[in-house]
């Protein structure tokens, strides 16, 4: 459930009328809800009730400052994969103990960063990065409390590019090897592993996957118990999916979710973490955008938006679906063509959606693109030199702009001209 419906006539968000955001901004633009925001995290939250636990949003999914500090204030953690992520969460106020360090690739700087701002805990993902961590602790005086990643060859029967629990994939140690680093780990100086981290990948649809790797995970909390390591703490990732197109999808809920958890690994007496970003985010955002031209080609007609693949890449990127409406609601019974969407970048890849079914649209029209608020406006760029696009905060009945778009002049003069020039 989101909080961007039609009333008179029109598409809101929250209270305000989406066009007249768009009135004050202009398009593109990507537009939040804070009461969506709020329940999806609310929804995880009261899914681990009876567990200790902490639910640590995945920030790559959405990660501006208004954003973070919205979540931040419900108690949510932060799940961060770089140093500038971390700086992120404690720009907005979250505190270093509400901080779980996740990613393959860890640099000695970033490690420093966390170290000696605070940190909750550590998600190493290979021996190097042990190495290197226990060693870079050690020298600053510190014992850093870490989990290790384990991939539990689980099939998360995802896009390929989001799945992350396979062998074959770069995440994690083996769990095949976990008694061996495990033992390792235990003799190391500057850290201190304290449990089991486990992420599968991203927009799963199903709970099965999910059930398999929590299952292989609590046979291995048992295991590592038995050979004597204190595992206080379980690191269950993110990866729940959301419905991108409402009319023929229902993944699970955080509550069956939330069930599943305490089924599987409940009876362990592990404090429990999750790390959700997409369903938090997801379906709390919408890209707005305008039809510069509909343009009739040989055999299709084309929808030409000014917002382009730039501003949202996971339809080329992931051949995403996302659901595109009319801001102004269609008339019961209206004309329906079938458009081909596009953007304005000299790409074939800049392509929104095919054939798309549509009411009929005249230029200037407002369309928005639903569950754009996760892995949209963080993955946006300036190709074309086409301005970053901003960033609206409803809130009830008002709004903010919680980032603006960058005028021409400020994107020229942050390139520099040598003095040989
Ligand atoms: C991306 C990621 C998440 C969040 O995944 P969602 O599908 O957005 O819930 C959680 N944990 C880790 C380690 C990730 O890389």
């Amino acid at each position: 459930m989101d909080h961007f419906l039609y009333r008179n006539g029109a598409l809101h968000a929250e209270d305000v009328p989406v066009a007249e955001i768009a009135a004050a901004v202009g398009t593109p633009f990507y537009v939040y809800s804070t009461a969506t925001l709020t329940r999806h995290f609310q929804l995880f939250d009261e899914a681990l009730d009876g567990m200790d636990h902490l639910v640590c949003y995945a920030m790559k999914a959405a990660s501006n400052q208004a954003i973070l500090r919205t979540l931040a204030d419900l108690g949510a953690g932060m799940d961060v994969v770089s140093g500038g992520e971390y700086a992120r969460a404690r720009a907005a106020g979250v505190p270093g103990d509400r901080i779980v360090f996740s990613g393959v690739g860890k640099t000695r700087a970033e490690i420093i960063q966390a170290l000696e701002g605070g940190i909750r805990q550590f998600n190493v993902e290979s021996e190097p990065e042990m190495a290197v961590l226990s060693e870079v602790a050690h020298g600053l005086g510190k014992v850093a409390p870490i989990t290790i990643r384990v991939n539990p060859d689980v099939d998360a029967r995802t896009h390929a590019k989001i799945s992350t629990g396979k062998s074959e994939n770069k995440f994690g140690i083996p769990i095949s090897q976990a008694r061996r680093v495990y033992a390792d780990a235990a003799a190391l100086p500057g850290i201190k592993v304290i449990g089991i981290d486990v992420h599968i990948g991203s927009q799963l649809t199903e709970l099965e996957p999910f059930e398999m790797a929590f299952r292989k995970v609590a046979e291995l909390t048992q295991t590592l118990r038995t050979d004597g390591h204190e595992i206080t703490r379980l690191d269950l990732g993110g990866g729940l999916g959301i419905p991108y197109a409402r009319s023929n999808e229902a993944p699970p809920l955080p509550a069956d979710f939330g069930a599943l958890i305490k089924r599987t690994v409940g009876h362990l007496g592990c404090e429990i973490e999750i790390e959700p970003g997409r369903l938090i985010a997801g379906n709390a955002g919408l890209l707005v955008s305008s039809v510069i031209y509909v343009k009739q080609g040989e055999d299709r007609q084309f929808l030409i938006l000014d917002g382009a693949m730039n501003d949202l890449i996971r339809p080329a990127m992931y051949d995403a679906w996302h659901d595109i409406v009319a801001v102004e609601e269609p008339e019961p019974g209206h004309e329906q063509v079938a458009y081909d969407i596009v953007g304005p970048v000299c790409e074939s890849g800049d392509t929104f959606a095919k054939g798309r079914m549509m009411p009929k649209l005249q230029a200037g029209a407002l369309v928005a693109f639903r569950s754009a608020g996760a892995y949209g406006a963080v993955m946006s760029s300036e190709y074309n030199t086409r301005p970053l696009v901003p960033e609206v905060l409803v809130k009830d009945d008002h709004f903010a702009v919680i980032r603006p778009r960058p005028t021409f002049d400020e994107i020229i003069s942050r390139d520099t001209i040598p003095e040989w020039l």
